[in-house]
């Protein structure tokens, strides 16, 4: 921000990454070493012993400063909270600007942040980009909000150093004690959980610490490994699905869904894991063993003289993005010997209309050699309805919220119908997903529907219960499945 006082670029060279001194409005709380001794700087300099933390105290890189402080306000019983503050673009800045204006924002955004200090609150630099923020007494989370506001209000904001303007924003997390935790390394850690927090698609620019954050973050890590030791120990399984006619209340095919089984014989459901799977970049070599193991099961049902069978199979853009994608589609359907016509791949409407250009080029030549495509869960995906003259659709999926309040609700019983006539019109099939009682079936009937799913004809059941459903029977009409 202009008028900041001048900061020559010698200041930054004397803030080497060994000085270690805090500031504390307290000038006893300031701690000097050799390096800055005899500094001019002295009490605005800031910790910048980042590098070697981890070593110097063994307790991930709490600075001893922070750590004597901490371990003094807890033998007073003095509560407060310790705040993470990271500067967001701070790498990207330092690489297009060089490492010594980068010294020097993190210099100007410390005599920032300094100002907020009161008593034996205590400003630090902990990494490159972060600074902690020891806010004594403060535990109060309304007036904690505020001060995190006016920290993150103040460091934001545009920046000229040398001539050059940057822009400069940053984040903040936030852990209170004695109530989250007192062990300084603790702490620390949960002001870094809160941190993660605003980093992983939180609005909000600050965030404190809670329980669930950690369990949330708990559960990712387990969740990761879970997900790559069941790849190599061939721990998923598909279930299917029976879709059936409506009118004829005949199974036409199944969707195969994905399911994770761990070691202890826990069967978790795809809602669960798939996003983190496709954050992971492992849903390419998941989706590639159930192309295939799909592929497999409908032949073998075939083979046992289900010729009419369909298979249907949901597919993530992530798969899409990854150039083998068409072609390990097409290796499966030649393996396993299965028409063309015969596999359908989902896509949830919502990743089309966010990825349509990659959408497009995987799907036309699959399209070319007779895959069906179907547009799963329509109507939340902010219907952009441009994308359905893109591509050669074979199937339009109503999303099972819209059926939850069939025939009951007025508007959305009209939407149902509303979207069945818009695909009749469109030349495609509509399936109505989440079909659970006979009174929307009858509906859908009069409506026409063509295809529906659901738990009121049958539940998701693993390959060896599948032909054993009644429903797969002709003639056995509408049937209330009950298991699980
Ligand atoms: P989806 O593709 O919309 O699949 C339908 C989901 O609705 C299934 O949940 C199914 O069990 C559930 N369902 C079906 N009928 C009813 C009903 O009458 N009532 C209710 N309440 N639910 C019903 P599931 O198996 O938990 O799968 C959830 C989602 O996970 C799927 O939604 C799909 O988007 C995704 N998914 C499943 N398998 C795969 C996969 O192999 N790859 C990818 N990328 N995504 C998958
Ligand atoms: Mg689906
Ligand atoms: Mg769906």
């Amino acid at each position: 921000m202009q008028g900041q006082p001048h900061h020559s670029l010698n200041d930054a060279r004397q803030l080497r990454s060994d000085n270690v001194i805090a500031f504390s409005r307290r000038a006893r709380r300031t701690v000097p070493t050799e390096s800055t001794r005899g500094s001019t700087h002295q009490t605005a300099t800031l910790i910048q012993l980042w590098e070697k933390a981890g070593e110097r105290d063994g307790l991930n890189g709490v600075p001893p400063q922070v750590l004597e402080t901490l371990e003094r306000l807890e033998q007073e019983g003095r509560p407060g909270a310790l705040c993470v503050l990271r500067l967001n673009e701070y790498r990207l800045l330092e690489e297009t600007f060089g490492r010594r204006i980068g010294l020097v924002l993190m210099q100007r955004v410390g005599d920032r942040l300094r100002q907020h200090l009161r008593g034996d609150d205590l400003l630090a630099q902990i990494a490159e980009d972060e600074f902690v923020i020891l806010l004594d007494g403060q535990q109060d989370n309304t007036l904690l909000s505020h001060i995190a506001e006016r920290l993150l209000g103040d460091c934001t904001g545009t920046y000229t150093l040398e001539g050059l303007r940057m822009h400069v924003n940053g984040n903040l997390g936030i852990a209170r004690f004695p109530q989250d935790a007192t062990e300084p390394a603790l702490l620390m850690r949960f002001a870094r959980i809160a941190l993660h927090e605003t980093t992983a698609g939180s609005p909000m620019p600050y965030h404190f610490f809670t329980s669930r954050l950690l369990k949330q973050l708990q559960e990712r890590v387990w969740l990761a490994a879970e997900l790559e030791q069941a790849l190599a120990a061939d721990r998923f399984e598909l279930h299917y699905q029976p879709l059936f006619d409506i009118a004829t209340q005949r199974t036409l095919g199944a969707e195969a869904l994905l399911r994770l089984r761990t070691e202890e014989d826990e069967l978790i459901l795809p809602d669960r894991f798939i996003p983190l799977a496709e954050e992971l970049g492992l849903i390419v070599p998941i989706g590639r063993w159930v192309v295939r193991e799909a592929c497999q099961q409908l032949k073998q049902w075939q083979q046992q003289g289900h010729d009419q069978l369909r298979i249907a199979v949901n597919v993530s853009p992530v798969q899409l993005a990854d150039e083998d994608f068409v072609a390990q589609v097409i290796e499966a359907v030649e393996d396993t010997g299965i028409a063309y016509s015969d596999l359908e791949l989902e896509i949830t409407e919502g990743q089309i209309v966010e990825y349509l250009p990659l959408v497009e080029q995987a799907f036309q030549t699959l399209n070319a050699k007779g895959v069906r495509i179907a547009i799963d869960d329509f109507g939340t995906g902010y219907s952009a309805l441009a994308y359905l003259t893109r591509l050669h659709w074979s199937t339009v999926k109503i999303d099972r919220a819209f059926l939850a309040a069939v025939p009951d609700d007025a508007n959305a019983t009209q939407v149902v119908s509303a979207i069945i006539a818009m695909a009749g019109e469109l030349g495609l099939q509509v399936t109505a997903e989440g079909v659970e009682t006979e009174a929307q079936s009858r509906f859908l009937v009069a409506a026409g529907c063509h295809k529906g799913q659901g738990f009121g004809y049958a539940r998701p059941q693993p390959a060896v219960d599948f032909l054993r459903l009644p429903q797969l029977r002709e003639g056995t009409g509408w049937h209330r499945d009950t298991q699980d």
